[in-house]
């Protein structure tokens, strides 16, 4: 049965019947399961009938996630893996490996941003970071032969700007490379990046996707439209020898033995089965129950931040406010065809006290908790140059404005105006004497 998101985010991926009935998905801790018969094992092991053999590879737990994101986010397929950087790493190797050129804005999560300038280029994969990644021209005239992907958050952390995922899906489709997603921020249920023309999307799932702050866990999702045997990509199209030759048969590539889905195979053929960042059946289980009330979770969340963001504009204190989803924000047309429903809870703004008043705030603030995580149920605040976002570089702060004075929220389920009274009472008592 086809049905709408609030449906298939509670029934997806999971058959109580064919599992002793339990109603809720069931956490099958077993490391490795019974092939019952040589024929059956061998099937098995050459992908001809489904099974499970061994839990680096596959498991029952984070296959109903898997299945249950898939289906929540229009993806063909799903792989679950140990955290959202082990997404991005996988995704990242499996697209550029061996060499290659990526196109991503200097406005990333920082463990993004500090893997592409300077973990990543050690193995062959070398970045050039834009000012603004819907600057159509200026990435087109960046694409070169060996360039393999542009790379963008759907909404940056914590600037919150919106890509404008048709028009660069377009200008990559062009030039016959994927456009890749990190769409932690909005999760799927403010938007389905699958569905406005990127390739590839990941997830960070310790973030709103589980949304409890309980579990960390990463999914890489593709979609089935992309040419994998362009001729830009040699991983796709060259003779596996576990694809078939293991089996004694004749020698097959990822994309002549699944198409379009060789990417998504070879992340976990190759990439979770040989460098192992699986992701726990236990946390599998946790993101399953936060995806089941996604949509009141990161709902409320992104109504209450734009009332915060509000309340924050209109504060005498506050010098500027980060939140594309305020009316008025240049970005208004842009979010009315992608984010509808709004582009989430987090956000950001400047104080005019500086990186003192920062620090008072942050110790005077009785509701937000000072930690680095986002999309918890409970609201989080954070100066991000000393956290979540000390791997840029001095120029890159002061180019994304990113400084001392910056301070991110992350907001959770509490009551909205119990939120902007506690905001209110720490920015009051902070005040520098004038
Ligand atoms: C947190 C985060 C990541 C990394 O995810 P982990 O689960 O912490 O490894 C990647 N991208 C974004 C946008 C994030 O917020």
């Amino acid at each position: 049965m086809n049905c709408n998101f609030d449906t298939t985010r509670i029934h997806s991926g999971y058959q109580a019947g064919d599992h002793f009935d339990s109603a809720t998905p069931v956490i099958y801790p077993s490391v490795a399961y019974w092939l019952e018969s040589f024929e059956r094992g061998n099937q098995i092991s050459e992908g001809k009938i489904p099974g499970f053999s061994y839990a680096r590879v596959s498991n029952p737990t984070t296959g109903f996630l898997e299945k249950r994101l898939s289906a929540i986010d229009g993806a063909a397929e799903a792989v679950g893996v140990g955290s959202g950087m082990a997404a991005f790493t996988y995704t990242m190797l499996n697209l550029a490996e061996g060499g290659g050129k990526i196109i991503a804005p200097y406005d990333l999560y920082g463990g993004s941003f500090d893997s592409l300038r300077t973990l990543l280029p050690q193995f062959g994969i070398t970045t050039t970071f834009v000012e603004d990644i819907n600057d159509l021209q200026h990435i087109e005239s960046l694409i070169d032969q060996d360039t393999k992907a542009i790379f963008t958050e759907t909404v940056s952390n914590p600037n919150t700007y919106v890509a404008d995922l048709p028009a660069l899906s377009d200008l990559a489709h062009r030039h016959g490379i994927p456009l890749v997603v990190d769409n932690t921020l909005p999760t799927p249920y403010l938007i389905q990046p699958l569905k406005h023309g990127a390739d590839i999307v990941f997830y960070s799932a310790t973030k709103g996707l589980s949304g409890q702050g309980n579990a960390i866990g990463g999914l890489v999702t593709s979609g089935d439209q992309f040419n994998w045997a362009n001729g830009k990509f040699p991983q796709f199209t060259t003779p596996e020898f576990i694809l078939s030759e293991a089996a004694g048969g004749k020698p097959v590539s990822f994309w002549e033995a699944y198409g379009s889905l060789a990417f998504i195979k070879r992340v976990r053929m190759k990439y979770l089965r040989l460098m192992g960042a699986v992701l726990s059946p236990v946390n599998a289980y946790f993101q399953l129950m936060g995806i089941e009330t996604i949509s009141e979770r990161v709902g409320k969340q992104s109504s209450s931040a734009k009332k915060i963001a509000a309340y924050l504009s209109t504060n005498p204190q506050v010098t500027r406010v980060n939140y594309q989803g305020l009316p008025g924000s240049p970005q208004a047309d842009l979010i009315r065809r992608l984010l509808p429903k709004g582009v989430g809870g987090v956000l950001s703004f400047d104080l005019q006290g500086g990186r003192e008043q920062v620090a008072k705030v942050i110790n005077q603030v009785k509701l937000f908790k000072y930690l680095v995580n986002i999309g918890d149920s409970r609201s989080l605040i954070v100066d991000p140059i000393s956290t979540t976002h000390r791997e840029l570089t001095p120029e890159v702060r002061q180019l994304l404005g990113i400084t001392g004075s910056t301070i991110r929220l992350s907001i959770g389920l509490e009551d909205p105006q119990d939120l902007i009274a506690d905001l209110d009472q720490a920015i009051k008592a902070s005040a520098l004497p004038a």
